[in-house]
């Protein structure tokens, strides 16, 4: 008999068994239900299909389009009476194939007027204590008289019809806006500014009783337009607080008039800056611009103590452009003390700034300005080229907020000067975040009303690289008052940080697919579960290389222009090949957890003499002496040294010295010289993984040997795709395995780790423990 038809025919038989158990197994299957829950068939039903304006590689599509909105604005600040005052004129481009039939506007401000349904939105109850303060807040304080006054929106002096529901406007037309075509109106309002440490509110004013000023920072200020798109049509889901904001691109021409002692940046160019700066500050502004290492003071925190004493009456006009944004900000109070410094992005010059009242000093004087411009270049290095020419973090009492080229950022020492590692850390690590949403998605222009974690995950993930880059250059920022650090402290990224939120109540986590006003835990939901999915996919499961350029082409790809999610998962596969749509399922779409451990580990033996479980086998497809059996007659059986054929099979040696059928069979069909290339099985494993929990992730695994040392391998993430529950691994080792332990580098965010070294460690119970320590 030839080899060949041997093979095959021993093959047949034991591929015969193997199928009956496959057959058992579907069955199982199919009555649990599993057959349609493979956790790895692709994401067609919950995808969009594909189309001209968004392609199934992720990229933009051949029709894809976005409208624009342009504005021209002319505001003034009554800061006595804290209101704000504007007239804008808005030209609305519509290059959709449609024909729209009214343009809707966004009212935020409406959020705060007196009957906001957003008051009412949470169930409220008394708890059995409360502060005083908020006590106050919440149930005497008169109610804020906020929301705009909308006193006009005309076209040319001609009023257009309008209708306010809420925070949207609709502006009725009287005919369709064609494709193509653009339309021009205009809108005058004014508001009450909110006082933002009371409510947060990312905008408004902070008042500071001792010098009797006020700073603001300014958002969120005047009707903006929503977006027309062909994911949403109208963007006009209502604003209730929680989910931010969707916005077209447009370009800005902005004045602003404020008390003449005020110090005012804002998005854009500003664009008469000999009349707004005095003579030394223009000097000193020329010394910045080349000022790469340290920024320069433009006002010093002297003259700001001196400004915070004026009370000027007369004013003072800032005049601002920007071109291919997507909101406008602007700060401004007399106690500003104002910094800069250039930074390199390319070939580009690119303005670092820092506003601050002397509250924020000596942290503010220190880090803000080097953390801006340090976020500016691991960002640009990760995503594009900073395409502004400036970013300014400005220093607002609890805010963390973010806008083109200007944000606002918490961190203040105590009031006597005080800095703990938790305010400076704070500092840095809003500061660096809320620049990074330049990027995502002031540039990658995201739709955060319906998906807070597009901006909030992927910038909060590059917050982490940014943080880590950022200790590495300047390590004097590891030196904390309370602690020196290895590396920069970050809050969210590791995968060890995520654990308590994975394992925790399911009644109160929600996918990271849920819109921002639906979710438990806002913060883990969209900030901290989707960053540490990212790091993870970039670590463990893609790699750095493949990752970073998928990541790039993402950003390139939708710099200025609006993405969906599928448009990110789809390019995070389309360059890489990498089939991902089990991770975005798993860590996306679901609230599943990671937990895989080692069930079991057996020592196998091999043998010549048939065993009994062997011949039982055998018996069932119909050989009965499987020693005369051409098929079978040098079979290998393997064996446990707990069989009852154990005893009677083995004998000292190396293991093919039970095995002389195995080693007759070699010497019949191979050569010495290929035998000598071959594997000599010396210990022979099989290891059973489980997995009780619901995430499929690669298999991480630690071996370590008998002579001391130790072995780093990985099974692909496949392995679980046709038993979700357990797998096993077959091993032949040369060396004896003396312990095995699952993700032992902790990558994974594992969240019940006790299953995951083999042989068990004996884990001391608490009262033991408590025993032993007395
Ligand atoms: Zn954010």
């Amino acid at each position: 008999m030839n080899i060949m038809k041997y093979t095959s025919l021993l093959l047949s038989v034991l591929v015969m068994a193997a199928s009956a158990y496959a057959q058992e197994e579907t069955a199982e299957d199919k009555q649990e239900g599993h057959t349609n829950q493979n956790k790895f068939r692709q994401l067609y039903d919950e995808f969009a299909t594909p189309n001209v304006y968004r392609t199934a590689s992720g990229a933009p599509g051949h029709q894809y389009y976005q409208n624009t909105a342009d504005y021209e604005m002319d505001i003034t600040l009554d800061d006595e009476n804290t209101r704000l005052y504007g007239e804008e004129t808005i030209t609305y481009t519509n290059n959709s194939p449609d024909a729209l039939d009214y343009l809707w506007v966004m009212l935020d401000q409406n959020i705060r007027s007196k009957n906001s349904p957003a008051k009412e939105k949470n169930s409220s109850e008394f708890a059995p204590v409360t502060p005083a303060e908020s006590f106050v807040n919440s149930h005497m304080a008169p109610e804020f008289e906020g929301g705009f006054n909308i006193k006009s929106v005309h076209q040319d002096g001609k009023p257009l019809p309008h209708t306010i529901n809420f925070t949207m406007m609709r502006v009725d037309l009287e005919e369709p806006l064609m494709p193509g075509q653009s339309f021009e109106f205009s809108i005058e309002w004014d508001y009450l500014i909110n006082d933002h440490t009371v409510n947060r509110g990312r905008s408004g004013y902070e008042y500071f009783e001792e010098d009797d000023n006020r700073a603001y920072v300014i958002a969120q200020f005047f009707p903006r337009m929503a977006v027309y798109n062909d994911k949403e049509g109208w963007q006009n889901y209502q604003f209730w607080g929680n989910g931010e904001w969707s916005l077209p691109f447009g370009n800005y021409e902005v004045s602003i008039t404020v008390p003449e002692d005020h110090v005012l940046d804002a998005t854009g160019e500003l664009q008469n800056r000999k009349k707004v700066f005095s003579k030394t500050m223009l000097d000193r502004f020329e010394k910045a611009k080349t000022s790469y290492k340290e920024p320069v003071v433009i006002v010093t925190e002297e003259e700001a103590i001196a400004n915070e004493k004026k009370n000027a009456t007369k004013t003072k006009t800032w005049e601002f452009k920007a071109e291919m944004v997507r909101d406008f900000g602007f700060a401004t109070s007399r106690k500003f003390i104002w910094d800069m410094m250039a930074v390199k992005v390319g070939d580009k010059d690119v303005m670092a700034v820092s506003l601050y009242p002397k509250e924020g000093n000596p942290l503010w004087e220190d880090w803000s300005t080097r953390a801006v411009a340090s976020t500016l270049e691991t960002y640009s290095s990760f995503t594009f080229k900073y395409p502004y020419h400036k970013a300014i973090s400005v220093h607002a009492k609890s805010q963390g907020m973010e806008y083109p080229m200007i944000c606002w950022n918490y961190g203040r020492p105590d009031e006597d000067g005080f800095i703990s590692d938790r305010v400076k850390f704070g500092m840095m690590s809003v500061i660096i975040h809320e620049i990074g949403h330049n990027f995502f998605p002031m540039i990658v222009n995201s739709d955060e009303r319906q998906w807070g974690w597009m901006d909030e995950g992927l910038n909060t993930f590059m917050q982490y690289l940014s943080e880590q880059e950022f200790g590495k250059k300047y390590p004097e920022v590891l030196v904390g008052n309370n602690e020196t650090f290895e590396k920069y402290p970050s809050r969210r990224g590791e995968p060890s940080k995520i654990v308590n939120y994975m394992k925790g109540d399911q009644d109160f986590i929600s996918p990271i697919m849920t819109n921002p006003e639906q979710v438990y835990q806002l913060g883990n939901n969209a900030y901290a579960k989707p960053a540490t999915a990212l790091n993870i996919l970039r670590e463990t499961v893609m790699g750095e290389d493949l990752f970073d350029y998928a990541f790039k082409t993402f950003s390139q790809r939708w710099m200025f222009k609006h993405p969906t999610p599928e448009d990110f998962f789809r390019t995070m596969e389309d360059a890489s090949a990498v089939d991902l749509d089990w991770y975005w399922r798993g860590w996306f779409y679901t609230t599943d957890y990671v937990d895989i451990g080692v069930k079991e580990v057996k020592n196998y033996f091999i043998t010549s003499n048939p065993t009994t479980e062997g011949k039982a086998l055998l018996a069932r497809y119909g050989i009965d002496d499987p020693s005369k059996d051409p098929r079978t007659k040098d079979a290998v059986y393997l064996l446990t040294a707990d069989s009852e054929d154990f005893e009677s099979s083995m004998k000292e040696g190396s293991p093919l010295d039970n095995a002389p059928k195995l080693q007759e069979y070699l010497m019949d069909n191979f050569t010495q010289q290929e035998i000598n290339k071959m594997k000599q099985p010396k210990h022979i494993y099989e290891i059973t993984f489980n997995k009780p929990g619901g995430l499929v992730m690669p298999i991480l695994v630690e071996f370590q040997y008998a002579d001391g040392t130790s072995e780093q391998v990985r099974y692909p993430v496949q392995v679980w795709r046709k038993n979700d529950n357990e797998v096993k691994k077959a091993i032949f080792s040369e060396k004896e395995i003396v312990k095995i332990t699952v993700d032992p580098n902790q990558e994974t965010a594992d969240v019940d780790t006790s299953n995951n070294v083999w042989p068990r460690e004996e884990t001391t119970s608490e009262f033991e423990a408590f025993k032993n320590e007395n």
